[in-house]
């Protein structure tokens, strides 16, 4: 197999925040066996590697959590496995109050050269409807601490659409991004997904959401200050400034293969889907008797060009229409008559014989995307 991008996914945290559906466990105890699976199955995995990684990625969970030792041995199994290439992005997920001089230290010696900071808001408030860990003094502080120690690509995560935000606070939230002078933004509107606290506090009042008209005003406010703040749009939730791009996730973006290690972490290599049990105890004893928990989905032609569309229309780059043409001849004739439809409408632009959504058509994107939809 041919993969060049590698995510590990640590499936611990020390808090649960009232919105996650990510897999993690409280459970610190089992970590030892944890990090023991992770190094065994990239070894079980030996055949997806025949090529230096390009873009590595510690996700959770909290990735922060582990140790210098315990991030050392993991390394130490995929350097066994394959090489990273010399200008490999190397991205760590933190959560702000782990960040401190030594720890970046020593993420900066195992070779992490990006960092991506949890932060959420800046609103203590927020955070503590949001049951997160650190207050907004600690964020901006671990922003600090990561730049003094050397870090030059670092993204921050922001959350709006917040029940209590209004857009004083947003655009309050938004400035201190540009304070800190990062080079990426991840901003998401917050989702309540089910089987999470705050379905349960929506569902019983204890929560008020925000109407569906100030979320939107606040994703519009966003793209306006992303264009006057020097970051580009490049997918509909994440903004880049001169090219620091995320290059691991935009291969996702691409429908590039990768490969995911530990509970719950999903895998692609271009034909067929992949996802590990995400359930760390059943993770560790499996991959102890030598079998790797996972499921495997293959991917229909359909499925591929619902797969195009929905990555594709996601990003500023969009679609190349060629591409459409020659793979997928038998749903051209429908692609193009959706694309004349949403061009009449301002809702898509042409370049360079690529498609994409137009500023009006991002705040569409859901629907824009299910339209072209092949369903049968
Ligand atoms: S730190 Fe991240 S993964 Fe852990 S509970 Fe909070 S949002 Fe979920």
């Amino acid at each position: 197999m041919n993969i060049t991008h590698l995510y590990i996914h640590v499936p611990y945290c020390a808090k649960l925040c009232y919105y996650c559906d990510f897999h993690f466990s409280l459970n610190l105890k089992t970590r030892g066996e944890y990090v023991d699976a992770v190094c065994n199955e990239l070894a079980l995995r030996g055949e997806w590697f025949s090529q230096p990684i390009e873009t590595l990625y510690f996700g959770g969970g909290t990735p922060s959590l582990l140790t210098q030792k315990e991030l050392t041995r993991i390394l130490s199994a995929i350097r066994e496995k394959t090489s990273l290439s010399p200008n490999a992005e190397f991205s760590f997920e933190c959560n702000p109050d782990d960040i401190t001089e030594a720890y970046c230290k020593t993420l900066l010696e195992l070779g992490v050269n990006r960092l991506s900071i949890g932060i959420q808001s800046f609103f203590d408030d927020d955070l503590q409807l949001l049951n997160r860990r650190h207050s907004g003094e600690t964020a901006r502080n671990a922003v600090k601490i990561a730049q003094n120690a050397g870090f030059q690509n670092i993204t921050i995560d922001l959350i709006y659409g917040l029940p209590n935000m209004t857009m004083e606070r947003w655009k309050h939230n938004l400035a201190e991004v540009e304070k800190l002078n990062v080079q990426h933004l991840s901003a998401y509107s917050l989702m309540v997904e089910e089987h999470t606290a705050l379905h349960k506090f929506v569902r019983t009042g204890k929560f008020l959401l925000p109407s569906e008209e100030s979320v939107l005003e606040e994703f519009n406010y966003l793209i306006d200050w992303s264009q006057q703040s020097g970051f580009e749009q490049y997918e509909i939730s994440n903004f880049a400034k001169n090219g620091m791009q995320s290059r691991h996730n935009s291969s996702y973006w691409k429908g590039e293969p990768y490969l995911g290690i530990g509970p719950s972490a999903h895998s692609f290599d271009g034909d067929r889907r992949y996802w590990n049990i995400s359930h760390n105890a059943k993770y560790i004893s499996s991959i102890q008797n030598g079998i790797i928990p996972c499921e495997t989905e293959m991917l229909s032609h359909r499925d591929k060009y619902n797969e195009l569309i929905m990555t594709g229309l996601r990003t500023r780059n969009g679609i190349l229409c060629e591409t459409v043409k020659t793979v997928f001849p038998d749903y051209f004739h429908s692609f193009e008559q959706h694309k004349k439809s949403y061009l009449d409408k301002g809702l898509l632009q042409e370049h360079n014989g690529r498609i994409s959504l137009t500023r009006n058509g991002i705040l569409l994107s859901d629907a824009i995307m299910s339209d072209f939809f092949v369903t049968e």
